[in-house]
């Protein structure tokens, strides 16, 4: 089967900085891969990559289309649905505007999105900047959402939230992989993307070192590309 993203040999950096020396990384239909590696290892900088905000040079396919000779606003339009680290709302825009101003065709609707994140639909009057860090999370999800994206890609979508709020997040991207959606994600918990990814890939100074189903995925090799 075609992966929905094929990257292979991706290069990029930040100026005369580079950041990545050749990162593999496959996405099929349906499918949830877990990008991991330490701090510094090029995950956000894979993920700017992609969502073509940074120049780059490889391979860099969506759906079997070469992302890297598009505009990036294009790119995104293909079905790329990015979720920011910081999560970057509208702060003076309303809930409801948030999700407006984002939406393009497809079957995710405000509705929908009020089904996932009922407490969205709660605040759907207020101002994204009076939102708690969890509301604001979801909000971030479910802008990415109302973009109808083929792939939905997560950085760090349960940082600095408190436990609770975190396994809310957690459940409505369970509930995503059920419908079957495609998911690239990065976050900090092992264990739950252990639960929940069907593939892995590490990077180590911007470099694919192993991808595989995450089951496989050993203490000694976490030890050795995760740990602290
Ligand atoms: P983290 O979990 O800390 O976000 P990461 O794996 O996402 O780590 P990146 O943020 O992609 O790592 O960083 C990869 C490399 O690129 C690092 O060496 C980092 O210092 C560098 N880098 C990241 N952002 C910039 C920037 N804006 N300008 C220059 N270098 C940068």
């Amino acid at each position: 089967m075609t992966p929905l993203l094929e990257v292979a040999g991706l290069t990029a950096g930040y100026g005369p900085v580079q950041a990545l020396f050749g990162v593999d990384l496959t996405v099929t239909e349906g499918e949830v891969v877990a990008l991991m590696g330490r701090n510094g290892m090029g995950k956000t900088t894979t993920i700017g990559a992609v969502m073509r905000l940074l120049p780059a040079a490889g391979t860099l396919r969506f759906d079997g289309r070469d992302l890297l000779s598009l505009p990036p606003h294009r790119a995104a339009r293909l079905g790329l649905g990015l979720v920011p680290e910081g999560r970057r709302c509208f702060a003076p825009l309303t809930v409801a505007e948030n999700l407006t101003v984002a939406a393009r065709p497809g079957p995710w609707d405000a509705a929908r999105i009020g089904r996932l994140f009922p407490r969205l639909t709660e605040r759907r009057r207020q101002p994204a900047r009076t939102l708690s860090g969890g509301e604001q999370q979801m909000l971030a999800i479910a802008r990415a959402l109302m973009t109808n994206p083929r792939l939905l890609i997560l950085d760090e979508a349960t940082e600095g939230l408190a436990p609770v709020v975190r396994q809310e997040i957690w459940s409505a991207i369970r509930e995503l992989k059920t419908e079957g959606l495609a998911i690239l994600l990065v976050d900090k918990s092992l264990r739950e993307l252990k639960a929940l990814a069907d593939r892995a890939v590490v990077l180590e100074r911007g470099e694919t070192v192993w991808a595989g189903p995450v089951q496989d995925l050993t203490d000694e090799m976490t030890d050795r590309w995760l740990g602290v």
